[in-house]
């Protein structure tokens, strides 16, 4: 007997009903677990109770079995409304911490419908906020509209499981100003979209992001007829089959595209692997600090020695510090080929004492290392139950200028440095440049002129530094001079005849930077950036130093004590770089027989203070030709790591500081003095 259609119609009212008081409801229990957030934050020192939750379930199975609902049933729905309480009150604590959620505004690489866009809401539906998106074209864009304050956050796809990391993520976060702050996971679904009067048959060319080509692989190759056209967004690829209006063309994209761009899905999963997910980060200016209740993620990237085994070196601190490594990625380094950088994540939260002591021993054992970020994370196991923030966990995550953790408030106080210490590194540190050591028990000449002035002049130069035996080129490009009117170098001009001379002459070249905007530039050229002693205190420049991977030359200032000048490395090692080495210039005196009083001492007391190679400056200290080789000598005898000198092969005609360049016959002597006669 078949049943009156109408007889539904009520039925279908009170299954309506019923699901809006659901609703109704699961909001209410939603405003009820913001309230036990808020008592927990006073009360508890944990707010995941485990045993609460089991006992939850258990009681709801109970009573499901009263009203005959199925225990597999009621578990299910439970552990999906445990889990979104849990979320929320997450939201609730990192928003306490942070800024709150508010309106952000969202950059992300592409259009509407682009994976990065549904990552992006996503993460902020998860969240309760509502965002306003920014589409940049491509990637750098996004990281540059966040540095600049077109957008607050920046959102950014790293890698996925079939086709792996995303290198040019990699290599854009290792230069970003932006902290990693959170990630989202997308399971990427992609659809062939065409024409809605388009058959699978008609397609003849398919626009996809080459990302795409590489997840899809093999539903392409049986389209071996049709032609594969990479475009640069997925989404994007969409908006031009629309925009072509041609039945033989297809994209892969998301279905959220085919819906934006009114197409339809020809065929749906067509990934190689059907569970291909994407992870996204999502970065901000600021630094985020992570509730330490709730499970989190530390991403560093770091670069360390290039000596055999010195990666297993930096890796085994973690296995000493118990801390859970859970992905390793490695780049190239694109200044020094064969050299790599390696992208860390591990399980826990930069605050915490555990991670600051492993980082700590990293930062020893790296040359170079930068905290990506430290961010909640979904599928980490709870950190352990522990009280509440103390006061001393409040100064510990205090700001500083590092990236690196801050060291605690007594060691601030005192010297003013920590990282630069005989106290915080034992052992002497050696910089190698191009085969090149400095620091420990070698000798180091640096030479060459003032400034470059021409090609010929600094060719000729680099020949001479090389036939004498010394090991790296110097020449000022970017000149600070006392007046304006003095010549002020060739600049970039100057400084690309200085690197085909390095080159010429298989000589490391260094030269001064002056200013915190040619910081990436001429570190992408120079091997060796100096700071000059006008500019041991410009904390700025100091900073930006602090997040290149060149060695740094710090001289002393004319007016400096050595206590600042170790603070002013602090300023380099705190940014990241552990490659600084100090130059000995001379100090201003009453003394007015030569140009600056050169403190011997300084050599000594900085051996016992610092673990960082010092060498000495005897041209610049004595400002007369005459003087530089007792000088250098005596900066050997004191226990130097090396001597600097100016030299021209014609001083009388230099553009700067001539009366205290050598000429090459005394280079030649001043060489063979330094070294016994054993570098002919
Ligand atoms: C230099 O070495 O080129 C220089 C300018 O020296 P200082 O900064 O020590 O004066
Ligand atoms: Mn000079």
């Amino acid at each position: 007997m078949t049943k009156d259609k109408r007889d539904i119609k009520p039925i279908r009212d009170a299954i309506d009903s019923i699901d809006r008081e659901l609703l109704r409801l699961l909001a209410e229990r939603r405003k009820r677990s913001i309230e036990a957030a808020k008592v927990k934050e006073v009360e508890a020192d944990w707010f995941r109770d485990k045993t609460r939750e089991e006992e939850l379930i258990a009681d709801r199975v109970e009573v499901g079995a009263s009203h005959g609902l199925d225990s597999h049933y009621v578990t299910s729905v439970f552990h999906d409304v445990l889990e979104d309480s849990i979320r929320i009150q997450e939201e609730y604590y990192q928003d306490r911490a942070n800024e709150g959620p508010g309106s952000l505004r969202v950059a992300f690489q592409g259009i509407a419908g682009a994976y990065s866009h549904l990552a992006a809401q996503e993460y902020f539906s998860r969240k309760g906020a509502t965002a306003s998106y920014l589409g940049c074209a491509q990637f750098k864009d996004v990281v540059e509209a966040v540095e600049k304050g077109h957008a607050d956050l920046a959102i950014l796809p790293i890698e996925n499981t079939t086709s792996g990391g995303i290198t040019e993520v990699y290599d854009l976060l290792l230069h970003a100003q932006l902290s990693i702050v959170g990630e989202v996971k997308l399971k990427v679904d992609h659809c062939l979209l065409a024409l809605p009067d388009a058959k699978l048959s008609d397609i003849r060319t398919i626009y996809c992001h080459p990302q795409t080509v590489l997840q899809c692989s093999d539903f392409l190759t049986r389209l071996s007829h049709c032609k594969i056209e990479y475009f640069s967004d997925t989404a994007l690829s969409g908006k031009k089959i629309r925009e072509d209006g041609l039945v033989s063309q297809a994209a892969i994209a998301s279905e959220e595209a085919a819906r934006i761009f009114e197409l339809s899905v020809i065929e749906r999963s067509i990934s190689n692997q059907r569970e291909n997910y994407t992870r996204f980060l999502v970065s901000a200016r600021k630094a985020l600090h992570v509730d330490p209740r709730i499970p989190c993620k530390t991403s560093i990237v770091m670069m360390t020695g290039n000596e055999p085994g010195s990666l297993l070196e930096a890796l085994s601190v973690f296995r000493e510090h118990g801390i859970n490594l859970t992905k390793i990625e490695s780049r190239p380094i694109l200044e020094n080929p064969w050299e790599e950088m390696f992208y860390l994540d591990f399980q826990g939260n930069l605050a915490s004492e555990k991670i600051q002591n492993g980082l700590d021993e990293v930062t020893r054992r790296a040359r170079f290392i930068k905290v990506l970020g430290c961010y909640p994370s979904k599928d980490l196991p709870a950190p352990a139950a522990r009280s509440p923030l103390s006061a001393e966990d409040e100064a510990s995550t205090e700001t500083v200028i590092a990236p690196i953790a801050p060291p605690p408030p007594d060691v601030r106080k005192a010297s003013g440095y920590r990282l630069a210490s005989r106290e915080y590194k034992a052992d002497d540190t050696v910089i190698e440049v191009k085969g090149v050591r400095l620091g420990g028990d070698s000798l180091v000449t640096i030479a060459g002129p003032c400034a470059v002035e021409t090609r010929d002049q600094i060719m000729t130069c680099a020949r001479e530094v090389k036939e004498q035996g010394g090991h790296i080129l110097r020449g000022g490009c970017f000149k600070p001079r006392t007046s304006p009117y003095s010549f002020q170098g060739l600049g970039y001009e100057g400084l690309e005849m200085l690197v085909e001379a390095g080159q010429k002459y298989g000589l490391p070249v260094v030269t001064e930077v002056l200013s915190p905007d040619d910081v990436a530039r001429v570190a992408e050229m120079a091997d060796i950036l100096q700071i000059g002693a006008r500019n041991m205190q410009n904390f700025t420049l100091l900073s930006e130093v602090g997040r290149v991977r060149r060695p740094v030359m710090l001289k002393r200032g004319m007016s400096s004590s050595l206590d600042e000048l170790l603070q002013a490395a602090e300023y380099i090692l705190a940014g990241g770089n552990q490659q600084v080495f100090l130059c000995e210039r001379g100090i201003r005196t009453f003394e007015t027989a030569t140009r600056n009083t050169l403190d011997l001492s300084a050599v000594p007391v900085l051996r016992s203070r610092t673990h960082l190679p010092i060498i000495v400056d005897p041209s610049h200290a004595a400002g007369k030709r005459e003087l530089v080789v007792p000088l250098a000598l005596a900066s050997k005898a004191v226990g130097a790591h090396g001597v600097m000198v100016e030299i021209h092969p014609e001083p009388e005609k230099a553009l700067s500081d001539g009366p205290q360049a050598l000429l090459f016959p005394q280079f030649s002597d001043l060489m063979d003095r330094l070294y016994n006669g054993r570098h002919k």
